[in-house]
């Protein structure tokens, strides 16, 4: 009677259609979209023949969704990307811990939360990409450099109001301490071309355009607009080769707290970990695998290899709300 009456107000007051719960089924909050997560799960119910359903929508409001429903909650798995997202669903004691030695195995330790409440599951390179016709990759170096005064009036920056950068801006913040991160920023934002732009693709398409010579996107995004025409005059950088290493992020996914379906949840988390996942996890995305066994997508391969910054990516949640006031301080908008 009260699960009947929570659904209601669910559905009257916060507009969530209540989904039924049956036995030996689970249920995906996922902040990835349907065409990259359907494969997987479509391939896990033909393996163990448990039917899987999933919700997708925006993290923050998978999140509030979570936590409205609280212990009613059909969820049993929270798929989300950027390890900020992961970090504060962690935060807002939505997930719970996992003692798994083969998400231990497959996934690499700085990838994963140190409470083990989220696992990364892919890793995607926020890196440079510059435009082939007006930049020479022996000018580029690490993401501070690119506040020398020689990329005046040509950098071109995604808006700070996305996790992905808030995440850059906190790596900064963790690797060089707040007030030489501040800095890097700042000379950023001196170096700007025209304001930032609302997505990594339409930065990508600016460059295309010479309104800059210089971004720093999420390599997938550059693989779409490869996909579309492979002639585009864009390049991949891979910065700090000498130093920290490239900015990664992860998508990821954690057991929800009140998963009705725990054991099976976790199976499902450890299968996506798995050889046999991972390579379609990534693939479908134009990302890298984290389990190191799995070898990316040709197309993704086709950039070289690199070294990435080895720092835990719960560190970007850690430094997050620094991050954000840092950028609003310097006028990064
Ligand atoms: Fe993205």
């Amino acid at each position: 009677m009260r699960k009947a009456v929570l659904s209601l107000f669910l559905t009257l007051f916060l507009g969530i259609n209540v989904i039924p719960i049956y036995a030996d089924e689970l249920v995906v909050y996922s902040a990835r979209k349907e065409h990259l997560i359907k494969p997987l799960f479509d391939a896990y119910t033909t393996k163990t023949g448990i039917p899987i359903k999933y919700v997708t929508g925006k993290a923050g409001a998978l999140l509030e969704r979570l936590k409205a429903e609280g212990p009613m909650t059909p969820a049993d798995l929270f798929i989300t990307v950027d390890a900020g997202n992961l970090w504060k669903a962690a935060q807002e004691v939505v997930l719970q811990p996992v003692e798994s030695e083969i998400l231990k195995k497959n996934i690499p330790s700085h990838l994963r939360d140190p409470q083990n409440r989220w696992f990364g599951l892919s890793i995607r390179a926020r890196t440079i990409v510059y435009n082939k016709d007006k930049v020479s990759p022996s000018d580029l170096d690490s993401y501070s450099s690119l506040g020398d005064p020689k990329w005046k009036g040509r950098l071109l920056l995604r808006t700070s109001k996305k996790v992905y950068n808030q995440s850059l801006v906190a790596s900064l913040i963790a690797e060089k301490g707040e007030t030489a991160a501040e800095k890097v920023v700042a000379s950023w934002i001196e170096n700007l071309s025209v304001a930032p732009f609302s997505s990594d693709t339409k930065a990508l398409e600016a460059v295309m355009a010479g309104v800059g010579d210089v971004t720093v996107v999420n390599t997938y995004y550059l693989g779409r607009l490869l996909k579309k025409n492979p002639n585009v005059p864009l390049a991949i950088f891979w910065p700090n080769q000498n130093g920290t290493g490239v900015h990664v992020n992860v998508s990821g996914a954690g057991i929800t707290k009140h998963s009705k379906n725990r054991d099976q949840a976790v199976k499902l988390l450890e299968w996506l970990s798995s050889d046999e996942a991972q390579g379609t996890f990534a693939s479908l995305n134009l990302e890298y695998a984290v389990n190191s066994s799995v070898k990316p997508d040709p197309r993704v391969a086709a950039w070289g290899e690199f070294k990435e910054n080895p720092i835990n990516v719960a560190k970007y949640g850690e430094h997050q709300t620094q991050a954000i006031k840092l950028m609003d301080r310097v006028g990064y908008k």
